[in-house]
C-alpha cells in the first residue's frame, strides 16, 4: 500500500469554529494585529505550535485514572522512572513541570559567570536560561543548515570543526558543558545524525566536557536516522533512541514535545554530585523529587506517551503528513525552507511578500483568508533592538514564518484547507500589507507587540 494513513481513529470529537471574513476582519483588528492575541475560539486551525497541544490517546487518558498523588514515591512515579530509564538509562531522572524547569536548574548549578556552553542551536528558553545564569550560549550550525535552500538531509547538525575550535581557543575549563538539540528547533526541527552526536562526544571526551542532550523531539530524530542515516533501517526508533542517549551525560526534555503530553519534563543525568545539585534546587522551587511539579497522573499520561511517540508507524505518519504539505507547496512554488522539518514547514515570507515584517503580513493574510493561526519567526521575534540610535533596530538574518504540526490533532482534509488557504493567498500576495509596530514591550516582544497595517505592496508600488 502505498497511502499512508493516520495510525488511529478518533474516539471524541472537539468542534472547529468555522467563522467569516469580516468576523476575522474585526477580531484581528481588535487584537491590534497580533495573533498571539486572539481567542483561540475564533481560529479554525491552530498551527502556533506543536506544544503541549498534542491529542492524547485512549491509553494515556487510562493511564491517567491510574494517577497515585501521594507526595512521595507514588506509585505513578516509579512508572514515569522506569519509562524514561528504559529510554535514556541515566542513574538519576527528575520530572519537571515543563522543559524550561530543567534547563533553569541545569543552568543555575553548573554555569558560573564567563562560562560558554556551546550547542548545535539554543532554542530560545535554553539560550535565556543560560544567559540569565550569566554565561554564554553559542550557536555552531553547520554552514548547511544555514542555507535554508539546501536540501541536504541531518542539516541539523552541529560543526564539529567550530566545537574542536573554541574549546580550544577558550579553553575547556570554561566549557562546563556542550549540548545538542535534537530535533534542531531553532533551525527549522531539522535532523541530527547519529554519526554527529558521536563525533561531538569523541571531541569532548578528549577534554572530559559532558555532553547534555536537549531530547524535546528524541523520537522524531530517531525517525529520521532510521530512514536516512545509513545503517539504521533494521533497528527500531527505541533503540535508536537508546544508543543516542548512552552518549550523553545528562539530558533536558520537554514532555510537552514527544512526551505526547499537555505538560511535564524531565532531567536525566549519570553524575551524582550533578544529581544532587539539581534535587536540591528541584525541593527548592518545582517540588519533592519524586513529582517535580506534576500531577501523579500527569506522570502517567508521559510515561504513556514516551512510549508511544517511539512507535514506529505514529512517526511514519507524523512524517508524512508534513511531507505531504510541504509538496504540496512546492509544487506551487511557494517559497519553503528545505528539507520540510520534523514537526512544522517554515514558510520564507521574505520571499513571499517583500515588505516591512513581511512575517506579521503573511501570518495575519492566513488569518484572515482562512482563520489559520501560523507564527513569526523573523525581525518581531529575533530582530535586536537598539537604543537611542537611527536605524533603532537590526533585521533578523530569516524572515520566517512556522507553521507548527501539533501531534495527532489534525487529518489530511485539515491539511487539504490550509494548502488551499495558502495557494490563495500566495496568488493575491502583493495585497499583502506592511505592518509597523505602536506599541511593544522591551523583551519577548513578538507576544504582546500592537502592529498597524500599512499599505499593500501593490498600492504603494503603483
Ligand atoms: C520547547 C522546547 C524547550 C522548552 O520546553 P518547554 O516545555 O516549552 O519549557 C527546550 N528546547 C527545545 C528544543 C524545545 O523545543
Amino acid at each position: 500500500m502505498h497511502t499512508i494513513i493516520e495510525p488511529f481513529r478518533i474516539k471524541m470529537t472537539e468542534a472547529l469554529p468555522i467563522t467569516t471574513r469580516d468576523q476575522r476582519e474585526a477580531w484581528l483588528a481588535s487584537a491590534h494585529n497580533n495573533v498571539f492575541l486572539l481567542n483561540a475560539e475564533d481560529i479554525t486551525i491552530d498551527l502556533l505550535t506543536d506544544s503541549g497541544t498534542g491529542a492524547m490517546s485512549a491509553r494515556q487518558w487510562a493511564a491517567m485514572m491510574l494517577g497515585d498523588e501521594s507526595y512521595a514515591g507514588s506509585i505513578s512515579w516509579h512508572r514515569f522512572e522506569n519509562t524514561v530509564r528504559e529510554i535514556t538509562g541515566f542513574k538519576h531522572i527528575f520530572p519537571v513541570h515543563q522543559g524550561r524547569a530543567a534547563e533553569r536548574i541545569l543552568a543555575v548549578t553548573r554555569l558560573k559567570s564567563g562560562a560558554i556552553v556551546p550547542n548545535n542551536s539554543h532554542f530560545d528558553t535554553t539560550r535565556a536560561n543560560i544567559e540569565y545564569a550569566g554565561a554564554q550560549a553559542v550557536d555552531l550550525l553547520t554552514l548547511e543548515g544555514q542555507d535554508i535552500y539546501s536540501s541536504r538531509p541531518f542539516k541539523g547538525n552541529m560543526d564539529i570543526v567550530k566545537l574542536a575550535h573554541l574549546i580550544e581557543t577558550k579553553g575547556p575549563k570554561n566549557v562546563p558543558f556542550c549540548m545538542i538539540t535534537v530535533t534542531n528547533n531553532a533551525c527549522g526541527g531539522q535532523p541530527v545524525a547519529m554519526e554527529n552526536i558521536k563525533a561531538v562526544k569523541e571531541i569532548l571526551k578528549k577534554y572530559h566536557i559532558p555532553l547534555v542532550i536537549d531530547g524535546c523531539r528524541f523520537a522524531e530524530n530517531s525517525y529520521f536516522v532510521k530512514e536516512y542515516e545509513p545503517g539504521f533501517s533494521g533497528r527500531s526508533l527505541l533503540e535508536i533512541a537508546q544508543e543516542m542517549f548512552a552518549l550523553a551525560d545528562a539530558a533536558t526534555m520537554s514532555a510537552k514535545k514527544d512526551g505526547l503530553a499537555n505538560i511535564g519534563g524531565f532531567f536525566g543525568c549519570h553524575d551524582d554530585e550533578w544529581a544532587e545539585d539539581f534535587r536540591n534546587m528541584l525541593i527548592l522551587t518545582e517540588g519533592f523529587p519524586t513529582y517535580g511539579g506534576l500531577a501523579g497522573r500527569d506522570l502517567e499520561a508521559i510515561a504513556v506517551g514516551l512510549k508511544e511517540a517511539l512507535e514506529y508507524e505514529y512517526q511514519r505518519y507524523r512524517h508524512a503528513t508534513v511531507e505531504y504539505m510541504a509538496g504540496r507547496l512546492i509544487a506551487r512554488g511557494i517559497p519553503i525552507v528545505r528539507p520540510a522539518g520534523g514537526h512544522a514547514v517554515f514558510i520564507d515570507a521574505a520571499a513571499f511578500c517583500p515588505c516591512d515584517y513581511p512575517g506579521i503580513g503573511l501570518v495575519n493574510a492566513l488569518y484572515l483568508e482562512g482563520g489559520i493561526r501560523a507564527v513569526e519567526l523573523g525581525s518581531v521575534m529575533f530582530g535586536r533592538r537598539l537604543l537611542g540610535t537611527t536605524p533603532d533596530e537590526i533585521a533578523a538574518p530569516r524572515e520566517l514564518i512556522r507553521l507548527a504540526f501539533p501531534r495527532r490533532v489534525y487529518t489530511q482534509s485539515h491539511f487539504d484547507y490550509v494548502i488551499e488557504v495558502l495557494d490563495v493567498v500566495w496568488r493575491q500576495r502583493d495585497a499583502i500589507p506592511a505592518y509597523a509596530i505602536t506599541k511593544q514591550a522591551p523583551f519577548l516582544r513578538h507576544f504582546t507587540a500592537h502592529f498597524a497595517r500599512g499599505e499593500s505592496r501593490k498600492a504603494s508600488f503603483s
